[in-house]
């Protein structure tokens, strides 16, 4: 989400006039893109901040500005006051009050030319930075801002504010315009994805955006994250296995294998639900890769609690846990009501006891495709290799000297491991 924000915040800088430097020191601006879900995010995002001080020093005019969750949807005015060089708040998703501040810095005779240029930018269609355009093989298109569903432990509510989705023409209109830029592949993105149109007048859904997007010409690949297991309808799982170029990659989180800590996050559903879920996916999308997201040492989780969540993990074999110790976040029912009583030694072990299983688990799973050909959209080369990712989401590395960026090719693979592949051009 954040990296979207990003983008769209570039693209309009520089069409006020901006260019991209890679050097802080180097800058005018300096836009500080925040992540606050666990404390080591919010932790990094504070170190960034104060590493910034002695550029604003030297520099005066120098404008900072900070964006997202660190900041929130009330605007957070406070960090004015903490950190004084910085300039300029802003919400997550929201490029408006740093584009308004550089509009009112200017001279008395450029502001009205420069307001109704911002108001062009703000009003016209997302177009990408200059060096993504033609470049950029794989984009995301937020269509669900916000989260109403408040599990206990997650500060993204309060920080994002309440679910609402995109109206389905506009992102309709990114997304042609996107691929009208170059982009072969388009993620799209929310909170929960699958409660996407629940807000809207004539409450669409994501199978039929699926359904619509497909038919865009020169878009090869959709994928859509994150999921919740509620919200997964049969329809949208028929989309997934009937569209061709939707992938068959689907994230859904269980957050734990326990039904009594499930209930404790406020999750609504039961680990048995969550396995039946899964059963049925795989069943109706042959070839299905899917993601989970686990939390361990949620207040009050008990050493059965935890081995019930390595169980379910070891027998569900997911492609990929996305794994977190659990952090308490202010503001959330947790953290008011529930003692983080699970020691951090303690977390560790059960994070690294997931982490040895998930590794041992991928690379099964990876390996089965050795010597098997699959199908590669290439979307850079770093240290002279090019990287691309099945439609399963897998990772795979070739090496060629042929330009691959944005093709989608055949590769025979020939290693594997749990956390990626390398392969050679099958034909
Ligand atoms: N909204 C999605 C969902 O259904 O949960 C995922 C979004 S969240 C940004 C990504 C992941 O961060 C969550 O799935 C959860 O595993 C993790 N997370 C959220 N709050 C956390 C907390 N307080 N402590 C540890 N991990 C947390």
């Amino acid at each position: 989400m954040n990296v979207a924000d990003s983008r769209r915040l570039a693209s309009a800088l520089e069409q006020m006039g901006c260019e991209p430097t890679r050097k802080p020191e180097e800058a005018d601006i300096i836009v500080l893109n925040t992540c606050v879900v666990r404390q080591s995010a919010e932790d990094k995002a504070i170190g960034r901040l104060s590493s910034l001080r002695p550029l604003k020093d030297k520099n005066p005019d120098l404008v900072i500005n900070v964006m997202g969750c660190l900041i929130g949807v009330r605007g957070n005015q406070k960090i004015l006051e903490k950190f004084p060089w910085v300039d300029v708040v802003s919400p997550p998703s929201d490029p408006r009050p740093l584009l308004h501040y550089l509009v009112e810095r200017s001279a008395e005779e450029a502001l009205k030319a420069k307001q109704t240029q911002l108001n062009a930018i703000l009003d016209g269609d997302v177009i990408l930075p200059k060096e993504d355009q033609g470049r950029l093989v794989s984009a995301f298109i937020p269509i669900v801002y916000g989260c109403s569903h408040a599990c206990t432990y997650c500060v993204i509510p309060s920080r994002r504010g309440i679910e609402h989705s995109r109206p389905y023409a506009e992102i309709l209109r990114e997304a042609r315009n996107l691929v009208g830029q170059g982009v072969s592949e388009i993620t799209l993105l929310g909170q929960i994805v699958d409660r996407y149109g629940l807000d809207l007048p004539d409450k669409p859904s994501l199978a039929t955006l699926l359904r619509d997007l497909h038919q865009i010409e020169g878009l090869k690949r959709i994928r859509f994250l994150t999921s919740h297991p509620n919200w997964m309808t049969d329809d949208l799982v028929d989309a997934v296995a009937e569209l061709p170029k939707v992938c068959p990659h689907i994230e859904v989180p269980i957050q734990a294998g326990d039904d009594d800590i499930l209930k404790a996050m406020r999750r609504g559903y039961t680990a048995d639900a969550y396995r039946r879920l899964i059963g049925d996916i795989r069943e109706r999308i042959p070839g299905v890769s899917i993601a989970t997201d686990i939390i361990v040492g949620f207040p009050g989780e008990t050493e059965s609690q935890f081995q019930k969540t390595f169980d379910l993990l070891e027998k569900l074999k997911m492609d990929v846990a996305h794994l977190a110790r659990y952090s308490s976040r202010p503001g959330t029912y947790a953290a008011r009501k529930l003692e983080d009583d699970v020691p951090e030694e303690e977390k560790m072990h059960r994070f690294r006891l997931l982490e040895d299983l998930q590794e041992k688990i991928s690379a099964e799973i990876n390996a089965k495709l050795m010597g098997e050909t699959v199908n590669v959209l290439f979307e850079e080369k770093s240290k002279g290799r090019w990287r691309g990712r099945t439609p399963t989401n897998k990772l795979v590395f070739v090496e060629s000297v042929e330009d691959l960026r944005g093709q989608e090719k055949d590769i025979r693979i020939t290693w594997t491991g749990p956390w990626s592949m390398i392969g050679t051009l099958a034909d």
